[in-house]
């Protein structure tokens, strides 16, 4: 063989010895051989398991649907290029043999708004916004508009509310329609949505489970209802999430818990003492006791767990004062996304809620004097010096 051919062939295709990788290698083949064409025709025909294309399944990212599912519950996941993408793949599914129309949560992830407004209603597929903390406003949207599907995040961006995700599958439920829940925010930690009844689960895995900033990914997970139509759309429309991806995310999951566990913790500690600062003159945290959602947070998440996200006002700050805080801080990051292992601060008004005019923002509760942080797992005194300390005048 002349060096042309060695070049592409030597090395390849090894029969795997005996041992078991401890954990999952990244397979970057695009396509399977077997021993015999017959073998690889009835994978084809999926009348025996196996790979054939990497667009149809992948082992590295079916190792991470398999943590994915083992995490969420459900009957499918599907790992995606983003969570955009997730989400877009969970709207379609619920909608391809549904009424195409959308109930959905006013308050979303900027971009969720966006897809909705700029990509599915130019293809016929109306969206009807409402409060989903106004279970009576949903009933009626439910009954006025017949949505084939209605969306919500579990813990919404960046005021962070609440919705009643049991009480709303059920009525979803009683609608015919399907419940898709973001649950990015939350994570399978403090609430595995479809226990409740959801149909789909959607995260950016990009955030908490991924949580080392390194990876753009997302994940659906779907009931056992929708989990065959989930896999043979992906299988034809191809989001799927790269196994380098897969393997970072996979990598990401084994610790966080833990971290996930210390974000909480540490998160607690800050909106406590975040509240008691004389700069400071609101503190959006779910542990409030005169959150709006009390409630449901006392029903729906386990005791003690609030999550790591908080959203506070800074007294008497515009948007140039706030720009000054955020860049006086050594510490914590200003930049966009969360979850990450790093603390990290945003400015809303900036950011997810950039293209909506000042007015809206303030009726929606969104002031130009709110910042949002999203606490990690340095030590808790060091995250506090370094707020305290751009905090001051
Ligand atoms: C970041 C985020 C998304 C989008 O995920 P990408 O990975 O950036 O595509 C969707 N929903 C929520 C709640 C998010 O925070």
């Amino acid at each position: 063989m002349k060096i042309q051919t060695k070049a592409v062939h030597a090395g390849d295709r090894k029969r795997h010895c005996k041992a078991i990788p401890v954990t999952t290698p990244i397979y970057t083949a695009s396509s399977y051989v077997y021993e015999d064409v017959a073998t690889l025709d009835k994978v084809f025909g999926r009348e025996v398991e196996g790979d054939s294309y990497s667009r149809y399944e992948n082992p590295t990212n079916r190792a991470l649907e398999e943590q994915l599912l083992a995490l969420e519950g459900g009957a499918a996941a599907l790992a995606t290029a983003s969570g955009m993408s997730a989400m877009q793949f969970a709207l379609l599914g619920a909608l391809l043999d549904r009424r195409k129309r959308v109930v959905s949560a006013s308050a979303l992830y900027g971009a969720t708004i966006r897809m909705l407004q700029s990509l599915f209603e130019p293809m016929g597929i109306e969206t009807t916004w409402v409060d989903i903390c106004d279970l009576p406003a949903v009933e009626k949207a439910l009954a006025e508009k017949k949505p084939g599907c209605v969306v919500m995040e579990t813990i919404s961006n960046p005021l962070l509310r609440v919705g009643a995700v049991d009480r709303i599958a059920e009525m979803t439920k009683a609608a015919g329609a399907a419940l898709v829940v973001d649950n990015t925010f939350a994570t399978p930690v403090m609430i595995r949505p479809l226990e409740f009844g959801a149909n789909f689960v959607v995260h950016s895995v990009t955030k908490y489970l991924a949580g080392h900033g390194d990876v753009l990914g997302g994940a659906v997970i779907a009931d056992a209802e929708h989990s065959e139509q989930l896999r043979a759309m992906s299988r034809t429309a191809g989001p799927v999430l790269g196994p380098f991806e897969s393997y970072l995310t996979m990598r990401g999951i084994k610790t966080f818990p833990l971290r996930f566990e210390r974000q909480c913790a540490n998160a607690r500690r800050i909106a406590e003492w975040l509240a008691a600062q004389p700069g400071v003159a609101k503190v959006y945290f779910p542990a409030d006791p005169g959150h709006p959602d009390a409630g449901v947070i006392a029903r729906l998440f386990p005791q003690g767990v609030y999550g790591a996200m908080i959203s506070f006002e800074i007294k008497g700050a515009g948007k140039e004062q706030v720009f000054a805080f955020m860049d006086k801080l050594q510490l914590v990051v200003r930049a966009t996304s969360l979850g990450d292992v790093h603390s990290m601060v945003l400015y809303p008004a900036m950011s997810s809620h950039r293209d909506i005019s000042p007015k809206q923002r303030e009726r929606v509760g969104i002031r130009d004097n709110l910042v949002r942080l999203s606490v990690g797992i340095e030590d808790t005194e060091d995250i506090i010096a370094d707020l305290a300390a751009a905090l001051e005048k």
